[in-house]
């Protein structure tokens, strides 16, 4: 089959419910994106298998949840103020802006004038907004750019609480805002985001054997998503590119359709670089005290993150397939069944005979009682089930027909992957489905 191009997969996901443009009968607000129905289950198990793998398998990582807005003081100390910035030129002849270092200067993309460009000047992309009725200086705040700082300042108050032993982790999910000063690619940048992040704690000397455990944990991230190995590859990010605060960092890459190889997530080693600061500017002790009474210190940090928005759409682009099914094109998501945003669909073969319509309902609510996220489909005939259930990654169908009310009672179990049909008794029909 043919790669499915950017445009497939994005009108795929709009015909669906999976995702709309933001603000959409307005005309929209660019870089903004809402998850419709099957989008916000699809994201939802999604994170939940994050927290599920980083949080709840292991003992050393503690969830937090902080608040989006902080105290400025804390961008002020996380360097966020000062250097957390793109370059902004605008064009002299239709004044279009863009970022300095995505186009060729020498043209605007826009106009086409020539040489349109002054010296970019740095944008800061952090939202900026007051609290409370005065807009001073005082009440300025900004909606966090990342949710790194709300587990850097909570440091103190989860070893108070816990005192763990080092190494640990915190983990947290939510929503960060960049003002980008070009969101493009569907979700891949948007002004509005997710990130699944999280922060881990170790000794000076030991964060080379940590960052290298949790390189290793990225891929076993990729594939719990069920993403080919072949279409990511590592990119170590050279000492001019790195962010501001880190000492080594790799990110992950994944070869998106139409737009080829881009970042679905990084791995920092952030050295003591943001406790320390919080230490000085707070004026609050954030030493770890090791509990065999050595001098205590100050931790130094590795960070994996992962882009919510970025991770969905390497799952869409890798789950999206097309064959061919007796003489057909099809399309289906291939998704694996964790993040199946539903996971059986039940039907009555026809909708207007009543004793179909009686024991499809019965096996349809025993099948929700154990799956949750199992619908009743009975629009248009058996085929155009399939084809919309196959569209939306549905891993099962189960039909109930005449051989199921009349006959031994078994009804037909359709796989998404195979199309294959077979027959089971209605109350083995949990066991084949996983
Ligand atoms: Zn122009």
């Amino acid at each position: 089959m043919s790669s499915p191009s950017l445009e497939d997969i994005v009108s795929l996901c709009k015909r669906r419910g999976f995702l709309y443009q933001g603000s959409e009968i307005y005309g929209g607000l660019a870089g903004t994106w809402d998850y419709g129905p099957l989008g916000v289950q699809l994201k939802r198990n999604m994170t939940e298998l994050w927290w599920q793998h980083f949080v709840e398998e292991r003992g050393d990582i503690y969830g937090i949840d902080s608040a989006i807005l902080m105290n400025q003081k804390v961008w002020q100390a996380s360097g966020h103020v000062a250097t957390f910035t793109d370059p902004l030129v605008e064009c002299k002849n239709c004044q279009s802006r863009f970022r300095a270092d995505k186009i060729d200067m020498h043209h605007c993309p826009t106009c086409g004038q020539a040489d349109p460009f002054d010296q970019p000047r740095q944008f800061n992309l952090m939202f900026k907004t007051h609290v409370g009725p005065v807009e001073d200086d005082s009440a300025v705040t900004y909606l966090r750019p990342e949710t790194a700082q709300g587990m850097f300042v909570n440091f103190k108050n989860v070893v108070d609480s816990l005192y763990p032993d080092l190494p640990f982790g915190l983990a947290q999910i939510g929503r960060s805002f960049r003002n980008e000063i070009s969101p493009r690619d569907f979700i891949f940048r948007s002004r509005e985001f997710e990130i699944m992040e999280l922060e881990y704690f170790v000794s000076p000397g030991e964060w080379e054997k940590y960052f290298e455990l949790w390189r290793q944990q990225s891929w076993s991230w990729f594939d719990l998503l069920g993403l080919a190995k072949t279409k990511i590859k590592e990119v170590e990010v050279q000492e001019t590119d790195r962010a501001h605060y880190s000492q080594r960092t790799i990110d992950f890459y994944y070869d998106f359709p139409s737009l080829g190889f881009d970042e679905i997530g990084g791995l920092a080693y952030r050295s003591d670089f943001d406790l320390k600061n919080h230490q000085k500017s707070s004026g609050k002790n954030l030493q770890y005290q090791p509990k065999d009474k050595a001098d205590p210190f100050i931790p130094h940090v590795i960070e994996p993150t992962y882009g919510v928005g970025r991770n969905l759409m390497a799952v869409l682009a890798d789950a999206y397939s097309e064959d061919e099914v007796s003489g057909e094109k099809r399309i289906y998501l291939k998704l694996p069944f964790d993040l199946a945003p539903v996971k059986v669909a039940v039907s009555p073969l026809l909708k207007n005979k009543p004793a179909l319509v009686t024991r499809a309902r019965e096996i349809y609510n025993d099948l929700k009682k154990s799956f949750g996220a199992v619908v009743w489909d009975d629009n248009g005939n058996i085929g155009k089930r399939y084809r919309r259930q196959d569209e939306i990654g549905t891993p099962y169908c189960v039909t109930i027909d005449f051989e199921t009310v009349e006959g031994d009672g078994s009804v037909t179990l359709r796989s998404r992957d195979s199309t294959e049909q077979r027959r089971f008794q209605p109350d083995g029909l949990a066991n084949q489905i996983h």
